[in-house]
């Protein structure tokens, strides 16, 4: 990372999810969580297909009865004979202990199982079942996700800090205390796992709340307190804009000060909307971030007065839903693709400029100007489009330089 760049990385223990290296300084890894059914062994199957294909390089489901810890093995074929080999991940509520012990064949085809120690049992029942999930865990050789939940907060552990602050000489605000709280339970249930004997290797720590402060503050804490590798999101984020913002606003914050080794946007989609929506928004922060890259970038102007119509909005859409389409192809076919960078402009004041930094960009005329399209190319005027044909010229460009920079020819040449 250049300067300006995020701060280093915090040093996290690395951890093996199905193959996936999650934290020690691993690339920061993208998951999703279907929404499906996980007795309906089809439906599951194909969304996790669809979110696998999207980018997804995790994709957590819902274990939570007999018919559902019963389809993950069938779901795990159905995808293995697809060709998706995206590993899967076990979210277990209340009765996580007993659906392991039960349905073995679960146990061994989920690559981590998920337990919230908020509600994993109660009172006496607590320590017997997390210690149970644990040592199937351990007996399998699958990590674990510890994930604590502001909204399934552990009653008696937040009950105990409440009293213990009330008795202090000088008391902290109850949200202070609740997030001490879900650092807490999450580093004791950490501990106790690895008490139990499983390696501090296959233990991932989550702590998920729902406001971008608290999420701030209770990673910053759990980050300067052990060296565990961190699953981020922010729990219940929302619909739509808000969803995102939220989302992006307090991931941005922590990835930023290098705190995060895997990420899930949880999003709500719109009824019958696309589940992949949260795969493609997680890509695109950290790729705007300047962690990863997925897919080529087009970077458009906003539009303002200057634009004449909305050719140059239409144009910047169309070139990236043409991107998307196209990638599952280039991405075999053009290696190292997905660091292209397209500009698309609507007028003279910032068009050609900001054209000239793209790998490739078009500066669409503006109101008053003349009705021409300069095309920059690595920096330089390469042609100008005129007339009815601009967009579709302007497509056969991009394609012609993903041909010639990341095409055969480019490969042979660098050889
Ligand atoms: S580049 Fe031109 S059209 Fe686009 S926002 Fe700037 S002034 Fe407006």
């Amino acid at each position: 990372m250049n300067e300006a760049g995020p701060q280093e990385r915090r040093r996290s223990v690395a951890v093996d999810v199905g193959g996936v290296s999650v934290g020690g300084g691993a690339p920061i890894v993208v998951q999703s969580m279907t929404n499906t059914d996980t007795a309906d062994v089809e439906a599951t199957a194909r969304q996790v297909e669809e979110l696998a294909r999207a980018g997804s390089e995790i994709v957590r489901i819902t274990v939570d009865r007999d018919e559902a810890a019963a389809a993950v093995a069938h779901i795990k074929e159905r995808l293995r004979r697809r060709g998706v080999d995206v590993p899967i991940v076990g979210d277990f509520h209340y009765i996580g202990h007993k659906l392991l012990a039960e349905h073995p064949a679960c146990a061994e085809a989920l690559d981590k199982y998920r337990i919230n120690p908020g509600n994993v049992g109660f009172k006496e029942k607590k320590d017997r079942q997390f210690g149970a999930i644990v040592e199937t865990a351990i007996k399998h050789g699958k990590p674990v996700r510890i994930g604590a939940n502001w909204g399934s907060l552990d009653q008696e552990l937040l009950t105990h800090l409440m009293d213990e602050n009330a008795r202090s000489a000088a008391p902290k605000d109850a949200r202070a205390v609740t997030r001490e709280a879900m650092v807490a339970s999450a580093l004791l249930s950490a501990e106790r796992a690895e008490e139990i004997g499983l390696p501090r290797d296959r233990i991932i720590l989550s702590a998920k709340v729902s406001a971008v402060q608290d999420l701030i503050a209770v990673y910053g804490d759990l980050a300067r307190r052990s060296d565990y590798a961190l699953h981020l999101g922010l729990t219940e984020a929302g619909m739509g804009s808000k969803g995102i913002v939220a989302s992006s606003a307090a991931m941005g914050v922590l990835l930023q000060q290098g705190i995060g080794d895997t990420i899930r946007i949880s999003l709500t989609p719109e009824p019958g909307g696309d589940r992949t929506l949260e795969v493609k928004v997680a890509q695109e922060l950290l790729q705007t971030m300047g962690f990863r890259v997925f897919v080529p970038l087009v970077a458009a102007c906003p539009g303002c007065g200057r634009t004449t119509s909305t050719t140059f909005q239409e144009l910047a859409r169309d070139i990236q839903s043409f991107i998307h389409a196209s990638m599952p192809e280039w991405k075999r076919r053009y290696p190292g693709v997905e660091a292209l960078n397209v500009a698309v402009m609507g007028c003279i004041v910032n068009g050609p400029g900001e054209s000239k930094h793209a790998d490739i960009g078009i500066s669409l005329p503006g109101m008053g100007e003349q009705p021409a399209a300069p095309v920059f190319i690595d920096g330089k005027k390469a042609v100008t489009l005129r007339g009815p044909t601009v967009a579709a010229d302007f497509k056969q460009l991009v394609i012609d330089y993903i041909e010639r920079r990341y095409g055969g020819a480019a490969r042979t040449a660098a050889e």
